[in-house]
């Protein structure tokens, strides 16, 4: 099929970020293309824990509160067209440590207050309440914990799902296969139409949401290098379908050094990470490394839910790698780029959670031309972009 023959807006990349960028923006009338490389949603978005949360966002206030905007802009939507229509799920989050870690305590109540200060709903809770919230699990005597009951998780291909059938409902196109191969500009700098691998088309903005792809997509763009975006490696594992605890549905976490996280699949089984062995993925990416990573994720979820000993969680467990965007200080880049009018990125870490956030925000301001103060933090002019 060729190509459209132009567009009010191209969107280069269409994983969670640029889907629902290029939903939002069709929902406000404009015609939208929207080009994947790949199969959409085919690279980070197919490779992660989607937690979503402002819970372990609480070192930087802005930042925080974009968070928290995308964890509502999940729950509106959730309201209006029903949570298993996107797959939104889960009943919070919970932390906990033993009193053998007084530090874990102190960390945790420093995290709970700073939250609560935010306006974020952040309980302190003991070892009674956490069995009641996640039943299944096992806790040292004198426990006690963190539970945010605002976090969710969602299952990602269900939402990619709905993005695409409203994009075609709203007669905007999703190119799949079809890579961005530069930006067309007048001699001012400002867009004129996208450059792709099956033709040129003329367009008025061009919105960058190429996930690990944005440091090359900005520089092909915009002529300009070093666009401050890196890729870290995450080892996610699924385990077959485990006897959980009926109620079960909580994002579990562990204060300590390891990070290490969890929570139910769609299917019946759990997913599980950690921060420590991602970090050791990435010294050692070998395939004995990821298998010993996998290993050591699988003990520590039966360390947490001993009942789970009664299948072997091991046979039939699955790995992935997942490539996280990361821009070099943590936080979102958002907004146009400098000297190319109609020109635009979103690259993030935590896309999951800003999705539609992101989507809103930046419609918000190609519509009507002025930034939401929400977006005045992450600009990427901050980085000379
Ligand atoms: C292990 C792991 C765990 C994570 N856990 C969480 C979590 O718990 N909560 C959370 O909120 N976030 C989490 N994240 C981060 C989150 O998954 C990502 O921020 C999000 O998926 C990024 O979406 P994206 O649309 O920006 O990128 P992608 O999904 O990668 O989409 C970018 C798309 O651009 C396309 N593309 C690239 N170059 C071109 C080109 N030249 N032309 C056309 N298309 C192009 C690619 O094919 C790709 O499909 C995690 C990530 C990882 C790896």
């Amino acid at each position: 099929m060729p190509i459209p023959r132009t567009a009010d807006i191209v969107v280069a990349g269409s994983g969670i970020v640029g889907l629902a960028l290029a939903w939002r923006l069709a929902r406000s009338g404009f015609k939208i293309v929207a080009f994947d490389a790949g199969v959409a949603g085919g690279q980070i978005s197919a490779a992660t824990f989607a937690w979503i949360n402002g819970t372990s966002k609480t070192e930087h206030e802005a930042y925080h509160r974009l968070n928290r905007a995308g964890v509502d802009a999940y729950e509106k939507l959730a309201r209006q067209i029903g949570a298993s229509a996107i797959g939104l799920a889960g009943n919070g989050s919970l932390q906990w440590a033993g009193p053998d870690k007084p530090h874990l305590f102190d960390r945790m109540r420093d995290q709970g207050d700073v939250l609560r200060r935010w306006g974020y709903s952040a309980d302190w809770v003991d070892a009674p309440a956490m069995r009641r919230l996640a039943p299944g699990l096992s806790l040292p005597d004198g426990a006690e914990g963190l539970f945010a009951s605002l976090d969710r998780w969602i299952e990602v291909p269900r939402l990619l799902g709905w993005l695409k059938a409203q994009l075609a409902e709203r007669g905007a196109i999703l190119r799949e296969n079809c890579t961005i191969k530069g930006l067309d500009r007048a001699s001012d700098g400002s867009v004129r139409a996208a450059v792709t691998a099956e033709g040129v088309i003329p367009c008025k903005h061009f919105v960058i949401a190429g996930g690990t792809a944005a440091a090359s997509l900005v520089e092909l763009a915009t002529g300009r290098s070093g666009f401050p975006v890196q890729e870290l490696a995450g080892l996610l594992v699924e385990t077959p379908a485990a006897p959980l605890a009926p109620g079960f549905d909580m994002v579990l976490w562990s204060p300590d050094e390891t990070g290490f996280h969890l929570r139910r699949m769609p299917g019946g089984g759990l997913l599980l990470g950690a921060d420590d062995i991602d970090t050791q993925i990435r010294a050692n990416p070998t395939e004995d490394s990821l298998l010993a990573g996998r290993r050591t994720l699988i003990e520590r979820a039966l360390d947490w839910m001993p009942d789970l000993r009664k299948i072997d969680l091991h046979r039939g467990a699955t790995h992935r790698v997942g490539r996280r965007a990361m821009p070099t200080d943590g936080h979102s880049i958002l907004g146009p780029l400098k000297d190319s009018a109609g020109a635009y990125v979103a690259a993030t870490h935590s896309g999951v959670t800003l999705a539609l956030a992101i989507a809103e925000l930046l419609a918000e301001e190609i519509t009507t031309g002025t930034m939401p103060a929400a977006l005045a933090p992450f600009r990427p002019a901050r980085f000379g972009f």
